[in-house]
């Protein structure tokens, strides 16, 4: 088994963590203090994402993408998840349902999304539904030639910078018609409800949405009557994957800064790495990521260049996300206790990481959801996805 990266996967990782350290690293201060970026400094990251091309990593280039695989964009995301206040949000991936769209919804959508002319937000939550999206209600019905939405979405992450939805509805208030419709923000009928506080810093906000009567054509259904899940498996399985990558990036940093700070700060005349406490949380540390990490390079590859079926990956996706995230936490926690007091100070990243790191166990399906998915594997055809190895069976 050679397990090593080849020569434009590591080019490609140290690009990206350049990118990490010269561009999104010296924006973290800024971040935090101003609870987010001016609109200067936002133009000029925004033109650096293009300078360096790593606007829409997951997409084809024939749709303006960057066409990397999803072993490349993990290795990318890692890096990314280094820097703290989510500025890993700032090279935007447009939605991978996008690329399932009409000639024309690629050309009306997905193309200037992918340049960065326009963003989108993924709006499936509401007050009543989370982990389980049957319970939408936002409804769609037909009228005539076009579609009318009504309904209410939570925590619609970058709705405040983006200029279109992908919004997850059911039609006629059907469970089993779940579908999915790109909406203009500027439709009339579109309100924002309110922009809730969260606890991290991020650099963009999560608002509530109402669609009041929204009018749509049917050139706006993306996919078909009833698809509506189906596209947000898509949009599961990558997420996943990339919370996994960014995830163990968040880790890999705090354990370098506290290493450093560790041989550093002396209390009662020694480095504090000297006392065997401190000693064993860094080994639990750098044991903890290297078993992580192995999980989710494993499944990127196995998806991007072993041939894994839909159905495997997104059994596989679920354990990447539940054991990287998990373990993050873990991580940053004991780094923040390295720290002592200058831990819980905002002005050190490990106190900036261990507040966002906490969302990786919640969006995107719970570290619940995650095990519920595994659960489901197990029963339905056995433990061989998580206790085989490729090319064993
Ligand atoms: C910062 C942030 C950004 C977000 N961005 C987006 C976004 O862009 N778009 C979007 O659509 N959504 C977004 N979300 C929503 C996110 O995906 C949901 O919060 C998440 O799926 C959980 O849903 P919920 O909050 O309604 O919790 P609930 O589903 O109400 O869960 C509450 C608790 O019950 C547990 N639980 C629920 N069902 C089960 C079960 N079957 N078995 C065991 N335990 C269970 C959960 O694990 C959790 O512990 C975002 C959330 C946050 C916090």
């Amino acid at each position: 088994m050679d397990m090593r990266l080849t020569g434009p996967d590591r080019d490609l990782a140290t690009k990206a963590r350049e990118f990490t350290e010269q561009i999104l690293i010296p924006l973290e201060d800024e971040c935090e203090t101003n609870d987010g970026l001016t609109p200067e400094s936002h133009a000029t990251a925004k033109q650096a994402v293009l300078n360096w091309e790593f606007n829409a990593i997951n997409h084809a280039q024939g749709n303006g993408g960057q066409g990397l695989d999803l072993f490349q964009q993990m290795l990318v995301e890692e890096q990314w998840g280094h820097a703290t206040g989510a500025l890993w949000d700032i090279p935007w991936r447009p939605s991978i349902p996008l690329a399932r769209g009409t000639e024309e919804q690629k050309e009306r959508f997905l193309r200037p999304a992918a340049s960065g002319e326009r963003r989108d937000a993924y709006a499936i939550t509401e007050e009543g539904a989370g982990s389980d999206p049957r319970m939408v209600r936002t409804s769609a019905r037909r009228d005539g030639q076009d579609w009318v939405i009504d309904g209410e979405k939570w925590h619609v992450t970058s709705g405040d910078v983006a200029d279109f939805f992908i919004l997850h509805t059911v039609v006629d208030g059907d469970p089993s018609k779940p579908t999915t419709f790109l909406v203009d923000k500027d439709t009339p009928g579109v309100r924002l409800v309110r922009t809730p506080k969260y606890m991290h810093t991020f650099v963009f906000e999560h608002p509530i949405y109402a669609f009041e009567s929204v009018r749509v054509g049917d050139d706006c259904r993306l996919g078909e009557v009833g698809e509506g899940y189906e596209l947000t498996k898509d949009w599961f399985v990558e997420e996943r994957l990339m919370i996994g990558a960014r995830t163990m990036g968040a880790a890999a940093r705090a354990l370098d800064l506290s290493l450093v700070f560790a041989k550093e700060r002396e209390q009662f005349g020694a480095a504090i790495v000297t006392f065997q406490s401190i000693e064993f949380m860094l080994a639990d540390m750098a044991a903890e990521i290297m078993a992580a990490k192995s999980l989710l390079y494993r499944v990127c590859w196995e998806a991007a260049r072993g041939g894994l079926d839909r159905k495997r990956l997104h059994a596989e996706a679920s354990a990447v996300k539940l054991v990287c995230s998990e373990t993050a936490g873990r991580v940053i926690d004991k780094a923040v206790q390295i720290f002592g007091g200058r831990g819980y100070m905002r002005e050190f990243p490990v106190e900036r990481l261990y507040r966002e790191i906490r969302v990786d166990r919640i969006w995107e399906g719970t570290s619940e959801i995650q095990r519920v998915v595994i659960g489901n594997e197990l029963r339905k055809r056995g433990p061989g996805v998580y206790t085989g190895w490729p090319g064993a069976e």
